[in-house]
């Protein structure tokens, strides 16, 4: 279709800001390659193709298995024997050929249908046997394709410049490593508002519209684009006017941020002179140099699954050991909260590691519910080597700074009580290594599953801290996926129950006398700020980036104030009259 007018599409307002630039289509999965027709006279084209992707494919495969054979556990040298079979097989030689024919279709194609099918075949079928065939096929697919479309896949580290990201989905990998000068805002035909790709736009300050149809943009001629993120649209090749109308908006934007900036080091500190604490929420540990400017009391979760979300490995020991404890040192004495792995859910890892369970879990992500899966802490439990090098690293930096351990999404008091238990193990260990260790470091427990927010008040028996996690706590409470857009209209953090789950939260950490956090997306939220305050939220961590917002936002209110919010707030049963409610009050 060739169409140069002015073309406005809905989405849903991920990440605020302006973005104006030209489109990049951008794929890093199966999911771009659903039709491509090939004719008869690039047949043989697409086979010699085919055949040189499988041929590195095998040479990759034999490597590793030369590899494994020299110091690699005998499971892996026996996967790898099955994966060259497979790859020796006529039904991946000849077979997959003569489907190149008789579909004419490109090689893309053929392998997505073959893993799709593949999966739905054997996705109801728990024996082990089938489950591990699929993780095969799947496996041996990846591998080919990856050779398939080496250089037509682009990077989102190389996009131009002000390039405006179209994609159907972005996952917490690509979107960590997009840089905000090169990327001038993404674009989805899925993702939900705290998705992680979501949070890491935030953080990054780049605009970003959800649920938007990309496969129509494709056919669209486009010579430009607008995306406002505050608004949530997308606007294809603007007018003249349209264009001038926004370069102002984003001065304007730029213009506040750079005077909200100025502010940075002023105490987050209400009217009448309460102090609320602004922790930072990171994910790439060479950020905390920056933190600095920020005004953060410290960092109030580091999220350390992204140590290795974009590298092809679990990081050793040794290397955690040395990012800690450089982590620690930068922060001069502030507290380092390191929330361990929170493997799974929507944070896919595009690696493979070396465990052979452990692969079910990155490589096809194939649990039925992965947010209900073996995540986080249930993960770490069952992979205890994984989890012991983490917590072995911790341990043996936690003497260069305040350094805090916090278990992800734990649902059962047992999670904590096994952790405690293996920490103690480690301690002694590494105590007869010789290795000095600070006296305790505290450990703390992430409320974001409702079992945990209902018995909260045993949990904090058992901790040293809590922090809220709503962005989760949201998506359990409400069954309302948070990388979902076709859930985004059910997922709200000023839903009746949450409040109440918050001021529970509060009132059990109070009785046992220990400390409250909120780490949640909500926490840079200026409509949400004051009800936290309220419900008696003294402790908020969020990204950097957004200290300077939620300063200014609390330097505007009275403590009384807010409580007097809370409780009103507190009275509503319905979540659209609350939400009416707030947005009238909390404008200032
Ligand atoms: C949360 O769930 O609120 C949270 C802070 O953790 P994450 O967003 O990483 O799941
Ligand atoms: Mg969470």
């Amino acid at each position: 279709m060739s169409h140069t007018e002015e073309v406005v599409l809905r989405g849903l307002p991920i990440s605020k800001g302006i973005g104006i630039g030209l489109p990049v289509f951008f794929s890093s999965h199966e999911e771009d390659v659903q039709e491509l027709p090939i004719s008869k006279k690039e047949i043989d084209e697409e086979i010699y193709r085919y055949r040189n992707a499988l041929d590195l494919s095998r040479k990759d495969v034999e490597r590793l298995q030369r590899m494994s054979l020299r110091d690699g556990p005998p499971e892996i040298v026996a996967i790898l024997g099955t994966h060259l079979e497979m790859m020796q097989d006529p039904l991946m030689t000849t077979g997959i050929e003569d489907k190149i024919r008789g579909m004419q279709q490109k090689t893309e194609t053929i392998f997505c249908s073959l893993i799709e099918e593949y999966k739905q075949r054997f996705s109801i079928l728990q024996d082990a046997y089938f489950q591990d065939r699929v993780r095969d096929v799947v496996d041996v697919s990846r591998r080919i394709l990856s050779y398939l479309r080496p250089v037509g896949r682009v990077r989102i580290t190389e996009v131009p410049h002000n390039s405006i990201v179209l994609a159907h989905e972005l996952v917490p990998s690509e979107t960590i490593e997009a840089n905000a000068i090169l990327v001038g805002a993404f674009v989805t035909s899925a993702g939900g508002i705290t998705s992680h790709a979501a949070i890491i736009a935030r953080a990054k300050g780049i605009p970003y519209v959800a649920n938007v149809d990309i496969k129509l943009l494709k056919r669209i001629e486009i010579r430009g684009a607008i995306v406002d993120g505050s608004q949530g649209l997308v606007i294809v090749n603007p007018s003249r006017a349209t264009l001038k109308r926004y370069q102002e908006v984003r001065r304007g934007y730029l213009q506040n941020d750079r005077k909200l900036k100025n502010s940075s080091h002023l105490r987050g500190e209400t009217v009448d002179g309460y102090e609320i604490r602004i922790f930072a929420n990171l994910e790439n540990p060479k950020e905390v140099e920056l933190l600095r400017k920020s005004g953060a009391a410290g960092v109030g979760l580091f999220r350390s699954e992204y140590l290795f979300l974009f590298r092809k490995r679990f990081p050793t020991e040794e290397e955690q050991f040395e990012i800690y404890k450089k982590m620690a040192r930068s922060l001069r004495g502030k507290p380092l909260v390191i929330r361990v792995f929170d493997i799974g859910g929507d944070k896919k890892a595009d690696f493979m590691p070396e465990d052979r369970d452990a692969q079910y879990f990155f490589n096809i992500g194939s649990e039925l519910n992965p947010a209900l899966g073996c995540r986080a802490i249930r993960f770490l439990l069952r992979y205890p080597e994984i989890f012991k090098a983490q917590l072995r690293a911790i341990l043996r930096a936690s003497r260069f700074g305040d350094i805090q351990i916090l278990i992800p999404m734990v649902s059962d008091i047992s999670e904590i009580l096994a952790v405690r238990a293996i920490i103690k193990t480690l301690r002694e260990d590494l105590c007869k290594e010789g290795i000095k260790l600070t006296k305790e470091v505290p450990l703390g427990c992430m409320i974001e599953v409702p079992s945990s927010a209902l018995m909260c008040d045993a949990l904090a028996r058992e901790i040293d801290f809590l922090s809220i996690g709503t962005n989760d706590l949201v998506q359990y409470v409400l069954a309302a996926d948070r990388s979902n857009p076709n859930t985004a209209d059910l997922y709200f953090s000023t839903h009746p129950s949450i409040l109440r789950l918050i001021r529970m939260i509060v009132s059990s950490a109070n009785q046992a006398q220990k400390p409250v956090l909120l780490c949640g997306e909500c926490a840079a939220d200026p409509a949400m700020i004051p009800i936290l305050i309220g419900l008696g939220i003294r402790e908020l961590s969020v990204s950097a980036r957004h200290i300077p917002l939620v300063k200014h936002t609390i330097r505007k209110w009275r403590i009384l104030e807010a409580c007097r919010l809370a409780e009103g707030a507190l009275e509503y049963g319905s979540a659209k009259e609350l939400k009416a409610y707030l947005s009238t009050e909390t404008v200032r």
